[in-house]
């Protein structure tokens, strides 16, 4: 066979298993093709697509290493270089769910290869799970969290690492070239990097996790988000990590697996309902009237709420590409609640910033706030802004790293600038509704406006 190798965010060299079934298949392969098709991210946030090219660079250079050439193409030369290269097969990953764009996802990609006539092998690469081998005894997917934990965590096994000879790789690979406008010098090795940052995390904080994952001001969590989006690792090196380790630590140990079993729960009701990308996933709220008020969304978008526990989020994610998901949940919870506006709007919002962007993952995430979601929070359950930033940012340090306003201002009146107006004003010379906006909503209001609104239903 002919085989085109595609390897968009699969961006690892160790335990990567379409190099893995190259190996495997070295008798049957006259040629092999690796191919490098490069994602549009003009509508992405800068900070999103600088990260993905660096990412990109960091892989090609390390390929390089092992004498391993990909061509490098955009998505839309990919049809025109797989006729050129006459492809017999090519080998996709098929669980990938956090392209920029929906029609990179494998069913799209499949398609348009079956029309070149080309026979389209698929291959699991980034989550653990296959979908249909998680469903209940009805043979339909988990739809609640605890039940899909219960059924499939002792699924969780050690798997053996792939052990391709990088020569063998090689052996038949033609060499490709670089057809797209990606400057490939200077770069890191983002997978040496992703690797050191997850030993440091099993080495020293997971065993505060479960304690101090929720803590906006700290940074114990593990960041895996964004090199998972990128395929840097494989989620089973990651759960055999997590095996190895367990006993020292039961239950910070078991309190991180949870979290990834998220993520694969995610996955899985995700294939089976591709249509909740857009639509609610509980029916019955496929009508709810939702709002379209721009200036509140581009007040919410600028980190101009009034709140600051919802401002400092957003300016966090706007500069970084990145929100801890104790603000995920904050911030999704004030735009579809306190300002009632439609989630995807939320959802698309975050996939332009989201270093991390998984559309599962985000897509259920928003979906769990407006409570459209399978399992979702429960409407009456509405976050109070002031309360979790009360809770959750008490000295109000995480507000101060991102509002640097309000870097003197007392944890005691930090949290609800417009109720404490004559005091920041007094003590501290800062007008509310001039130098940092009045609450844009009144909370008791838009609590009363959601409940009215659901029980609708
Ligand atoms: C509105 C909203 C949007 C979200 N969007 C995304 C997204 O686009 N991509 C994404 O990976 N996660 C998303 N999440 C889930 C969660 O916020 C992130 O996975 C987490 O914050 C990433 O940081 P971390 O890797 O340091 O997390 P850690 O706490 O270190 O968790 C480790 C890993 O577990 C998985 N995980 C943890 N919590 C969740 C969760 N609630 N749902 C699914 N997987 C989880 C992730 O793979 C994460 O990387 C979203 C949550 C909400 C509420």
């Amino acid at each position: 066979m002919y085989l085109g190798v595609i390897l968009n965010r699969v961006f690892r060299i160790k335990d990567n298993p379409l190099f893995d079934y190259v190996a495997e298949h070295q008798d049957e392969i006259n040629k092999v093709y690796f191919i490098l098709p490069i994602e549009d991210l003009a509508d992405a946030a800068a900070v999103k697509r600088d990260y993905y090219h660096k990412v990109v660079k960091g892989f090609v250079s390390a390929l390089d290493k092992y004498n391993l050439h990909p061509y490098i193409v955009t998505y839309e030369k990919l049809g025109e270089l797989v006729d050129t290269l006459a492809l017999s097969h090519v080998l996709v990953a098929k669980d990938i769910m956090s392209y920029h764009k929906e029609t990179y996802d494998y069913p799209h990609v499949k398609k348009a290869f079956e029309k070149h006539n080309i026979t389209v092998i698929g291959q699991r690469v980034n989550h653990y799970f296959q979908p249909t081998k998680t469903f209940n005894k009805q043979q339909q997917p988990y739809k609640v969290f605890t039940s899909f934990y219960k059924a499939n965590r002792q699924d969780l096994v050690h798997t053996p690492k792939k052990s391709y000879q990088y020569k063998q790789l090689a052996k038949n690979a033609e060499k490709g070239s670089n057809q797209s406008d990606l400057k490939l010098k200077n770069n890191k090795d983002i997978e040496k990097l992703a690797r050191k940052a997850w030993n440091d995390f099993l080495n020293d904080d997971i065993a505060h996790y479960n304690k101090l994952t929720d803590d906006v001001t700290q940074d114990f969590v593990s960041g895996l988000g964004k090199y998972l989006a990128y395929g840097l690792f494989d989620i089973r090196e990651i759960i055999n990590d997590l095996l190895e380790g367990y006993d020292s630590d039961e239950t910070n140990y078991e309190g991180f697996i949870r979290e990834i079993m998220f993520r694969e729960f995610y996955y899985v009701l995700m294939s089976q309902y591709p249509e909740t990308a857009t639509k609610s996933f509980s029916k019955k709220y496929r009508d709810m009237q939702w709002s379209y008020n721009k200036s509140h969304f581009e007040a919410w978008k600028n980190g101009q709420t009034g709140y600051p526990i919802v401002d400092a989020a957003m300016k966090k994610l706007n500069r970084t590409g990145y929100m801890h998901n104790r603000l995920r949940m904050v911030v999704s919870q004030f735009l579809t609640k306190n300002l009632f506006i439609d989630w995807t709007w939320g959802e698309a919002y975050f996939k332009q910033y989201l270093l991390d962007y998984d559309n599962a993952s985000n897509v259920h995430g928003w979906q769990w706030s407006a409570s459209t979601g399978t399992d979702a929070v429960p409407y009456f359950r509405m976050f109070n802004p002031i309360r979790q930033s009360e809770r959750f940012d008490a000295q109000g340090y995480f507000i101060k790293t991102q509002l640097e306003i309000f870097s003197e201002v007392s944890s005691k009146i930090i949290h609800d600038p417009t109720k404490h107006k004559t005091k920041f004003k007094e003590n501290y010379h800062i007008e509310i509704g001039k130098d940092y906006p009045e609450a844009i909503v009144d909370h008791k209001n838009s609590r009363d406006y959601v409940m009215h609104k659901f029980k609708q239903f």
